[in-house]
């Protein structure tokens, strides 16, 4: 085959015209499908025949394109995990935007690699994180990275905090003694103790402390273990504050925990996957305080920022610190002078990943559609709402809040009065099953101390106060039919 014939194959369209009609068809059923979220059900299960669509071998001759829309469609779109919907409260996530959808969409057509170079995507890279900078309150000269999410963002900070706290070389002569130690609360997300592990610590590299009554550290604890571990000779390099735990919204003493990084010259580190982006909301901000004086701090795009999956920050005070951890260039990507190789910060040199998607374009198109302020109106909302939840619990003596309402997460139960714990776990287990599988809401869970409860946490930019008016009628309902 020829390259002037016409049967010259790429993966560009055959028929271009065709092509586009069909990506307009798209365009204009996704709207729908957005602005119609409400009506449809939250959740279903996927019957069987739909299951076995999945099933097939791989596909070794080329289709339709109009074919393999209409399998999206039949078989991929009815069954959505649910959290775009106004009432998806359960774990944590944001609800996407149109300007994010744009953004991808752009993303994947220009589809740039943002490991580095001289070209606008590097740009716009830049000016998110530099955004992201304000934000927290952090000086222009850290540094930062768009990463996946908050996992990342918290491991690529710890990471960070290991070799600068060391004291040694420990990139090029790895852990000399397994003596260094991080602490968190026992409330701590999980990812941490994860990026632990992999940084060579083993599970006992992070300390959990105890909390308080309101799941924040308590902050003696928190002192007698560094005392007592530099007695027994271990290295406490970092502290990690959690603004916004995954449980109950919980905020540590942020500033209480910088005091003790400063007399101890450890590393501060604030896990912000849920709440460092709550800066841009009044009622928030002010628990946030001493947030500006950590050494890093990890955020999630994707969860109150709702940006579409995955957007993910980390943003480090000391930038050499940060490039010494990750810098490694071979010959092929030395730098030049001029021309696309030019440019001092690659991103490659701030992380794990050496090609990357441009995840900043939906980020940077949200902030400039919509602006902080609006997305700080959006936090604070469903801040309000939490608390409108909350006294919708408390006017009622068969509702029981759990524990106190951390930011937008309300913890409670249906408790109608004698029975015992784990009766009332079985039967609060049943209610929130019920009111998921009738696509009433979807609502999450946890345990505190034993004792299940539901678990609202409210991170939708489209739910209203009537929403949860009904949401609670359901529970009543359902718990009345069940006991
Ligand atoms: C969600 C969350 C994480 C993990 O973030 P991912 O984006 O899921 O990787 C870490 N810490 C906290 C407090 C979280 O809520």
């Amino acid at each position: 085959m020829s390259e002037h014939s016409k049967e010259f194959e790429t993966l560009d369209p055959q028929d271009w015209e065709q092509s586009k009609a069909l990506m307009h068809k798209m365009v204009d059923d996704a709207f729908n499908y957005v602005q119609n979220v409400r009506d449809r059900k939250i959740w279903q299960e996927m019957p069987k025949d739909v299951l076995n669509t999945f099933k097939t071998s791989l596909p070794q001759q080329p289709s339709n394109a109009g074919d393999v829309y209409k399998e999206l469609h039949d078989n991929v779109l009815p069954y959505p995990m649910g959290n775009i919907h106004p009432r998806f409260w359960a774990w944590y996530m944001g609800s996407g935007t149109i300007s994010g959808v744009m953004g991808d969409f752009w993303a994947s057509i220009l589809n740039p690699n943002l490991g580095g170079g001289n070209h606008a995507g590097h740009k716009v890279e830049e000016q998110v994180i530099n955004w992201i900078k304000e934000i927290i309150e952090f000086p222009k000269s850290a540094s930062g990275l768009l990463v996946s999410g908050g996992s990342m963002a918290n491991y690529t900070a710890l990471a960070v905090a290991r070799n600068v706290k060391a004291g040694y070389d420990i990139r090029a002569e790895g852990l000399k003694e397994n003596n260094l130690v991080f602490y968190g609360s026992t409330e701590i997300h999980s990812c941490n103790t994860k990026a632990v592990e992999l940084l060579g610590l083993g599970t006992k590299g992070l300390r959990k402390i105890e909390i308080n009554e309101d799941y924040t550290i308590n902050i003696e604890a928190l002192k007698t273990q560094i005392k007592e571990d530099k007695a027994n000779g271990l290295q406490p390099i970092c502290i990690i504050g959690t603004s916004g735990t995954v449980n109950t919204g919980a905020v540590d003493d942020l500033n209480a925990i910088a005091d003790i990084c400063e007399q101890e010259n450890l590393w501060f580190h604030v896990d912000g996957a849920i709440g460092a982006i709550a800066m841009l909301s009044n009622t928030i901000k002010p628990q946030l305080k001493g947030i500006e004086r950590a050494d890093s701090v990890a955020l999630d795009l994707h969860k109150w920022l709702h940006m579409p999956f995955e957007a993910g920050c980390v943003v480090i005070k000391d930038n050499a610190g940060h490039k010494n951890t990750f810098s490694l260039i071979p010959e092929y990507l030395e730098k030049n002078t001029r021309g696309l190789a030019a440019g001092e910060n690659w991103f490659s040199e701030y992380g794990l990943q050496l090609s990357r998607r441009f995840r900043a374009l939906k980020v940077w198109m949200s902030l400039k559609e919509h602006g902080s302020e609006r997305f700080g109106r959006m936090i604070t909302r469903n801040v309000d709402q939490a608390h409108y939840l909350g006294q919708l619990i408390a006017q009622n003596n068969l509702l029981e809040l759990i524990a106190p309402i951390g930011m937008d997460i309300v913890c409670f139960r249906y408790n109608p009065g004698g029975l015992n714990l784990e009766d009332l776990n079985a039967l609060n287990k049943e209610i929130k099953l019920q009111i998921e599988e009738r696509s009433i809401a979807l609502p999450g869970y946890t345990t505190l101390n034993g004792v299940y409860c539901i678990r609202v946490a409210i991170s939708s930019h489209r739910v209203t106060y009537a929403d949860f008016d009904e949401f609670v009628n359901s529970v009543l309902r359902i718990g009345k039919t069940l006991i």
